[in-house]
């Protein structure tokens, strides 16, 4: 207990006790009355006794002192309603004044008590009227200890008049005895004085214990009710003893409704009826707070109709009663839902993150049969990097979020997906022993995934590359799988753009063999490793050389020659082809300025180099940097590298063209062959495939088709070139047009060295004739 508590209440319970004992000294009329009546019958028989005169002034002095205390009294009543207006330091005044009167009073009735008992004793002097005397006196006694305890003073002071006279009177007797009687006052005196003392201390005690529990209640009151918990106190035959505010509040329970003494199962009823809490809560709510209640301690926690959440906890009183302690703890579980998510699940897309897609996986596994068919689905965008390229970053995220919804929609219910990371996406199926249907099932997602997204106000039109890994639940391990669904959609992307493709055995092998060539490639650029070859192109009409094709060539130190379809394609996959274009362009221009001025030289470009802006800068300066006529120098471009952004590449394009280098349209007749770029372009020329030549001279390959293209780019105003001529018959059937210039096929050479182009530059016979691809071709030359 603190000191301030203990001295407020202290001063506190001092004053409250002495003005309420001044208070009762004016309490009781009728105790005045009723000890006048027995000191009248006293004071009348010791007068019948002793028929002395000289007693009968003892009643009418009994009367007049009594009739002044009864006035006072009176007086008093009057003053009292007042006084509780009065401040704390006025009704002390009041007090002392009113005490003062009293004693004065008290003094003097009990000095008529005291000079009657000494009358008897002295006066009179019989045996009646000695005890009737002291009788008188000693029946005032109780009364001193009983209502003057409040004041020592007082007391002592009444004590002294009461027993004052009779006391001298016996020791002005003179004999032994009555000497004896006299000391007998000593000792009596003092134990009187020492029991009012003991009353007063205990009274005092008990008052100032009942401020300080009035303190402590108040305090616990107000923490009670200010506490944001809930908290319900039970008795031990569980009914209710207290229930502060937030209870009520949390509970929905109104101040008007009694709470006190019932059970909390009638207050679990009124929730019902005012549909706070449902039935089957209601129940759940009682078997909690009873197993909370078991065991002391544990939380339950209990969702209210109103969306609310609470969580209980309860304890066991060493009386047998309880306390329950409910808390609102809403927020706190929705953040802690929130974090729970934001672990769990991609932030963009809302589906799982790899983790949780891990942790789904192995759950339903864990429910699936050995034979069960697992089936894992790897896919991502064609061309993300473009998508995000051409319409933006924060579009690209639309694009992926609409993804993630159109898949949670169609797929949400059979399926587990996630999103790893950037545009990849992760899919996991689970079914009967009785066979996937594999192939309905990819075509259905390819299908879904490739209709148009409504990205703001545009339309967003896009493909995936799906791979896919199948086996059985006994078979499955996730991190396997999820390599062999990678290597799947590594197979379909090289297959090209929106193929789907199920992982085989081969996989492996040539995703190992990619990994590998993969780094050497690097390091073969940065070596200068890679040589040039260059195919010549023919003037259809003389045979004479008048171009070469620049082919890239790559001997592998110990994997042998790798095919430039194999390295070109990883060069853009590593974004390390612009060095490898470069690297060509270099080599291709220093070595041309060493031919006949009339050879020029072909170089091909990647669509990726054409992304970016400066493509026409690094043309110039390589140019500058080989001091060539820049107009023997073309480069070839497919139409790949048009269709992502067709405004810019026009404007790229027309940078070339005013570099003064010439420009060919690559493989016309294979992509998609739009013939409005023919026209659209700034272009000087177009190779048709070889595709268009073989079977010519069979009829497999329609002439007319070869036919129609050449005539449609002339009408153009565009040379045009024809590649793959591998056999004089196709050779003639191609001049037979009349509208192609230039001819380029194994018939007029595979790829050369520079040194051998330099050499046959002035022959008007076709090279194959000297240098025939069927037979062994030094090394260097080796395509
Ligand atoms: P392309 O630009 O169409 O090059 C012509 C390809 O056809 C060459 O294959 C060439 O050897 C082959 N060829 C030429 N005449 C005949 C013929 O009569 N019959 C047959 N069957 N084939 C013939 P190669 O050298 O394997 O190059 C393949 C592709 O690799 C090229 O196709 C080109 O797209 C790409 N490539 C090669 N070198 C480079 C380069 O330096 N840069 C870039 N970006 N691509 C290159
Ligand atoms: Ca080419
Ligand atoms: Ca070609």
């Amino acid at each position: 207990m603190d000191a301030v508590l203990m001295s407020r209440a202290g001063s506190q319970a001092e004053t409250d006790i002495y003005v309420n004992f001044v208070d009762s000294l004016f309490a009781d009329r009728r105790a005045v009355v009723f000890g006048l009546l027995l000191q009248l019958a006293i004071g009348c028989f010791v007068i019948l006794e002793s028929r002395s005169m000289v007693m009968t002034i003892w009643p009418l002095l009994f009367m007049v002192s009594s009739g002044l205390r009864y006035v006072q009294i009176r007086s008093y009543a009057r003053e009292r309603s007042h006084l509780l207006e009065l401040s704390e330091q006025e009704r002390v005044a009041a007090a002392q004044r009113w005490e003062r009167h009293f004693t004065i009073s008290s003094a003097f009735s009990a000095l008529m008590v005291g000079g009657f008992a000494w009358s008897a004793i002295e006066l009179i002097g019989s045996e009646f009227a000695i005890i009737a005397g002291l009788s008188t006196v000693f029946a005032a006694v109780p009364t001193i200890v009983g209502r003057l305890y409040g004041s020592i003073r007082l007391a002592t002071v009444m004590l002294f008049c009461v027993l004052g006279a009779p006391a001298f009177s016996l020791l002005l007797k003179g004999t032994m005895s009555s000497f004896g009687a006299f000391l007998l006052f000593i000792p009596y005196f003092f134990l009187v004085m020492a029991m009012v003392r003991n009353v007063r201390s205990t009274v005092v005690e008990a008052v100032r214990g009942k401020h300080i529990n009035s303190d402590l209640a108040e305090r616990f009151d107000t923490a009670l009710e200010n506490m944001s918990h809930g908290l319900i106190m039970f008795d031990r035959s569980d009914n209710i003893v207290v229930m502060n505010r937030a209870a009520r509040h949390l509970l929905q329970i109104p101040q008007f409704v009694r709470i006190e003494n019932r059970r909390f199962c009638v207050l679990l009823r009124y929730g019902r009826r005012y549909e706070m809490i449902s039935s089957r809560n209601m129940e759940v709510l009682q078997k909690a707070i009873d197993s909370a209640l078991a065991h002391a301690g544990d939380k339950v926690e209990l969702p209210l109709s109103t969306g609310r959440l609470l969580e209980f906890s309860a304890n066991r009183r060493p009386d047998g009663g309880s306390v329950l302690i409910l808390e609102d703890v809403t927020e706190r579980a929705r953040a802690e839902t929130k974090i729970r998510t934001m672990a769990q699940y991609d932030g963009l897309t809302e589906l799982p993150n790899r983790t949780f897609f891990a942790a789904e996986v192995e759950r339903r596994l864990s429910r699936a049969s050995d034979e069960t068919q697992c089936v894992l689905i790897a896919f991502d965008v064609d061309d993300f990097k473009r998508v995000n390229d051409s319409i933006g970053h924060a579009q690209g995220d639309a694009l992926l979020k609409a993804i993630g919804k159109r898949l949670r929609r169609h797929y949400g219910r059979r399926a587990i997906i996630s999103r790893l990371g950037g545009d990849e996406f992760m899919m996991f199926v689970d079914h009967d022993a009785d066979g996937f249907p594999l192939e309905s099932f990819a075509e259905g997602l390819a299908a879904c995934l490739s209709r148009a997204y409504r990205i703001g106000p545009e339309q967003v039109l896009v493909t995936h590359s799906i791979g896919i890994d199948c086996c059985s639940a006994a078979e499955f391990n996730l991190e396997d799988a999820m390599i062999r669904a990678d290597l799947a959609l590594y197979t379909a992307k090289a297959s090209g753009k929106g193929v789907w493709s199920v992982y085989t055995h081969g996989m492996g092998d040539r995703y190992m063999r990619r990994q590998r060539l993969k780094g050497d490639l690097a390091r073969a650029i940065e070596e200068r490793h890679l040589t040039a070859l260059y195919q010549p192109i023919v003037d259809a009409e003389t045979g004479r050389i008048v171009s070469c094709e620049a082919l890239a060539r790559w001997n592998h130190p110990t994997l042998g020659p790798i095919a430039p379809t194999e390295f070109i394609s990883l060069a853009e996959e590593m974004g390390i082809i612009s060095s490898l274009t470069r690297y060509m362009l270099d080599k291709a221009l220093k070595d041309c300025v060493l031919w006949p001025e009339h050879v020029s030289v072909s170089v091909n470009l990647s669509a990726i180099d054409f992304r970016r802006e400066n493509i026409a800068d690094l043309l110039a300066d390589s140019i500058a940097v080989s001091g060539i006529d820049a107009s023997r120098l073309e480069v070839e471009i497919t139409e790949s590298a048009i269709i992502s952004n067709e405004a810019d590449m026009i404007e790229r394009l027309h940078r070339i063209k005013r570099l003064g280098v010439g420009i060919a349209l690559d493989d016309f007749g294979t992509g998609y062959s739009s013939l409005s770029y023919l026209h659209r372009l700034p272009l000087d020329r177009v190779k048709i495939d070889r595709s268009f030549v073989v079977g010519i001279e069979n009829g497999k390959t329609p002439l007319a088709l070869l036919d129609g293209i050449t005539s449609l780019c002339r009408k153009l105003g565009l040379a045009v070139t024809v590649e793959g001529v591998e056999t004089e018959a196709q050779l003639d059937m191609v001049r037979a047009t009349g509208k192609v210039s230039r001819v380029q096929g194994f018939l007029f050479g595979p790829g050369l060295p520079a040194s051998a182009i330099a050499e046959v530059a002035n022959r008007t016979r076709p090279i194959a004739e000297t240098v025939s691809v069927d037979e062994p071709l030094p090394a260097a030359v080796a395509n």
